[in-house]
């Protein structure tokens, strides 16, 4: 088995990463949530750190042979607290999900009240779905936006939180294109003596690069998934007040998971460290200007721009509303020629989540490919032709043509 590479050991196998690499290289990736990291990600999650057990923290484990796993992950801190102007940082978390999970155990009980962005309006799963942990745990009263302008209805979320004194209130979103006011949040929860947490799990690397504002230093709470904006491996980071540090720390382990992914910490490192150089606060500005310029260009063709525009990576299209397609059609046709996209609800949606009105998209991975705002326009029309041509297999046929040969023009990092 030794020295014996995947392609000659199992042929299979290798064969289905060779399919993946063509998909992401012949593709356009607009799923808001997926990015491309290095190859020096890569590497680092492929290393041998992969054979660890470390359970437990830097210093105080419970297996032996540690002292190098220790000086991985003390890297990956030091780096995500300079990243973040965090006082705490806990870098194991698996992912998102489960770090949220970490969140509420360490800070709030079984059955206690939560304030969440309503998960039709743009939250995430892990703050309040009925058959999500969160949901099925904790009793979860969302808030949701202005019906007028789509945004957060911050007099509202005031008033319900006056009423109900939830434990903590949740700022965060996988489907919202503005910007959050974390002082207000802040300054509510105070009012009412709230623990304050934010989920920037698809901002984080805007954050980072320094073109959102950084919830970090105000709140007493983050959590962040490392894969998405941030452009890191799968994983998730919690950063806290040193006051909440301990409780934190014992949620994540032994509380919610055991032994580390060292390997994911290691690279994770790697991915901090790409971000605090001066070419990744480029490249976040890069992936908001696309993003603006690819909403105005689907504007100009037609298509509603939930609240009208976006300040991050994201945004929502109201298909149904613009042009009758709905968001379930638009997948299957934007999946034929090769764009990937993701069916979404919007807000106060009058149709089902499998089959919604809207789609989202987002620009963190063409951008990470280098396109700009000139090629936004080819993106949209694009896209606008599959729509239009959505039930005509032939012409859809000879638009994936060119979409691949458009995506060919744009190197997928770690990839040949
Ligand atoms: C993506 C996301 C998560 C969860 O991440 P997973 O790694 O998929 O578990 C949590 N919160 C928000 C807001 C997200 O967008």
């Amino acid at each position: 088995m030794d020295n014996i590479n995947i392609l000659k050991q199992d042929p299979i196998l290798a064969n289905i990463i060779k399919l993946e690499e063509k998909r992401q290289k012949e593709g356009l990736e607009l799923i808001a949530s997926e990015n491309y990291v290095s190859s020096a990600v890569l590497e680092a999650m492929g290393s041998v750190l992969a054979n660890k057990y470390s359970e437990g923290y830097s210093g105080k484990r419970y297996y032996g042979g540690n002292e190098i796993i220790d000086q991985a992950e003390n890297l990956a801190i030091e780096r995500a607290k300079k990243l973040f102007d965090a006082e705490h940082v806990n870098v194991q978390p698996l992912s998102g999900s489960p770090a949220n999970l970490a969140v509420y155990m360490a800070l709030i009980k079984p059955g206690d009240k939560v304030l969440g962005l309503s998960l039709d309006q743009g939250g995430h799963l892990s703050h309040g779905h009925p058959l999500n942990f969160s949901g099925l745990l904790y009793s979860i009263i969302p808030y949701v936006l202005d019906r007028e302008t789509e945004l957060i209805d911050m007099d509202e979320l005031e008033k319900i939180a006056i009423i109900e004194k939830p434990k903590m209130i949740i700022a965060g979103f996988s489907a919202y294109s503005r910007n959050l006011d974390w002082k207000r949040f802040k300054k509510i929860a105070d009012r009412v003596g709230a623990i304050t947490f934010a989920d920037i799990a698809h901002i984080a690397g805007l954050i980072a690069g320094k073109q959102i504002d950084n919830p970090v230093p105000i709140f007493d709470v983050v959590s962040t998934t490392t894969h998405k904006t941030l452009r890191g491996p799968r994983g998730a980071i919690i950063m806290c007040k040193e006051q909440f540090a301990k409780a934190i720390d014992r949620a994540v382990f032994p509380g919610v998971q055991g032994g580390p992914h060292d390997h994911i910490t290691a690279a994770k490192a790697v991915a901090f460290g790409e971000a605090l150089m001066p070419s990744f606060a480029e490249y976040s500005s890069q992936v908001i200007k696309n993003s603006q310029e690819l909403a105005k260009q689907m504007q100009s063709l037609e298509y509603r721009i939930v609240s009208g525009g976006t300040d991050n990576h994201l945004f929502m299209v109201d298909l149904f509303g613009s042009k009758k397609i709905t968001g379930k059609e638009a997948e299957h046709a934007l999946d034929f020629v090769g764009i990937s996209i993701n069916k979404n609800m919007i807000p106060f949606d009058l149709r089902r989540p499998m089959d919604p009105s809207g789609i989202r998209l987002g620009t963190p991975a063409i951008t990470t490919r280098g396109m700009k705002e000139k090629h936004m326009k080819i993106v949209a029309e694009l896209i606008h032709k599959t729509l239009m041509s959505r039930d005509n297999d032939f012409i859809l046929k000879n638009i994936k043509k060119e979409v691949i040969e458009f995506s060919l023009n744009f190197p997928v990092p770690g990839i040949i």
